[in-house]
């Protein structure tokens, strides 16, 4: 269609982001919405997408790594943000400068992110001292303290806090979607670590366990607030079925390009890399330049999953190459540059990047974040829009 859009494009609209964002605070209130920008954005944008997270009602931002936490601060977003993932040899002071939350997951970071902190303070760092979320590993066996270490690690954070080193903001955990008895098990070690904090003096503010497959399944995991991502960017959580409109919910991401070839073949014409599928009748075979390098899983091939070509669902055939996908439209009239939506809202007559995960043997999370780097970002949508950057200001209270 028009030829002054990019080759390949995703777009990303922040009004579903903001949407999405304030559907779910809805369901989980009273507890807060900590929204997951991580990855990018799970592939949207962090900037963008935190923007329009907060303007949606989220009231802290948590990402993996302090490079991403920066990131955000960079562009001027001075709401509260947690980073829980680290570098083995992380320097702590900037971020602690910069007023980001730290998850500890370690005795050995804590001591770490103390010295850190009294940097900082020596520094007359206005965020100082360093604000911590104690991480409790509740049977992910990922990241999180080991629940043997809990007893040490709270009595410490507790003795540290005391001597205004730093303070314990918040105590956090993550589930692994398991089954039911499974986070029950999890729920309750995280009630036992709660205890053991308390019983060490410790009073977190911020108390946060679920990720949006508890958060809006399990009232009783809520806590103070929920840390969402998946479901923020309008994909489902569940792998049993229940689509992103089932829980009210609009897919952010729409992954888009334009046909650059388009080719009507005799029957039984081989097609793509080892001619894995073969026509079976005179037909229209369209290229559209989406291949694996710009996130179309290669394990789709073969899959039966569809795109959307003037308005048909039409499936891609042959091995998904590299740089590019064939799509059979039979006999529709399609031309060079029309539009073809890789992935998108099925309200729209799109497959989802969640249905397009379905016939690939992934999730939704890996096709969103996997767009390549050749796809251009498009942002649209008002949402967020109008936070004016407000530079380097440490956040205040505890507010999730
Ligand atoms: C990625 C992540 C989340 C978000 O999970 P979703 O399933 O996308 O909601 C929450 N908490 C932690 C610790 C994470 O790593």
């Amino acid at each position: 269609m028009s030829a002054t859009r990019p080759l390949r494009e995703a777009i990303v609209d922040l009004d579903a982001i903001a949407s999405n964002v304030s559907t779910i605070a809805a369901r989980v209130a009273p507890a807060g919405v900590i929204a997951v920008v991580k990855a990018n954005a799970y592939g949207h944008g962090a900037v963008p997408v935190a923007r329009a997270a907060l303007a949606g009602g989220a009231s802290r931002l948590g990402v993996a790594d302090l490079d991403e936490a920066h990131e955000l601060r960079d562009a001027g977003i001075d709401a509260p943000i947690l980073a829980w993932l680290h570098d083995p040899v992380a320097d702590f002071a900037p971020a602690i400068a910069r007023g980001i939350e730290i998850g500890v997951s370690s005795l050995d970071q804590l001591e770490r992110v103390a010295q850190a902190s009294d940097a900082a303070t020596d520094a007359a760092a206005p965020a100082a001292p360093a604000r911590v979320h104690l991480k409790i590993d509740t049977g992910l066996s990922r990241n999180g303290v080991a629940p043997e270490e809990w007893p040490a690690v709270v009595a410490r954070a507790a003795d540290l806090e005391a001597e205004g080193r730093l303070v314990v903001v918040g105590v956090f955990s993550h589930f692994a979607n398991t089954s039911r008895e499974v986070d029950a098990a999890q729920l309750a070690a995280f009630e036992r670590a709660l205890a053991a904090a308390d019983a060490a003096g410790l009073r977190p503010a911020l108390r946060h366990l679920a990720s949006s497959e508890q958060a809006l399944r399990d009232p009783s995991s809520r806590y103070d607030a929920v840390r969402i991502g998946i479901g923020m960017y309008g994909l489902t959580p569940f792998g049993d079925g229940t689509t992103s409109a089932d829980l009210g919910l609009t897919p952010a991401m729409t992954l888009r390009a334009r046909v650059v070839a388009v080719r009507r073949v005799p029957g039984d014409t081989g097609v793509s890399y080892g001619h894995l599928w073969r026509t079976d009748r005179p037909t229209t075979l369209v290229l559209v330049p989406i291949g694996y390098a710009d996130g179309m899983p290669r394990h789709a091939t073969g899959s039966g999953a569809e795109v959307l070509v003037g308005g048909q669902r039409r499936p891609i055939v042959g091995r998904v190459a590299m740089d590019q996908v064939v799509v059979d439209v039979g006999d529709q009239a399609v031309e060079i540059g029309d539009e073809v939506v890789v992935f998108g809202d099925p309200a729209t007559g799109a497959p989802s990047a969640d249905e397009l995960a379905e016939a690939a043997g992934t999730i939704g999370y890996e096709i969103v974040t996997r767009v390549g780097a050749r796809v251009a970002r498009t942002h649209v949508g008002e949402a967020g829009g109008a936070v004016a950057p407000s530079g380097d200001v440490a956040p205040g209270g505890v507010d999730a």
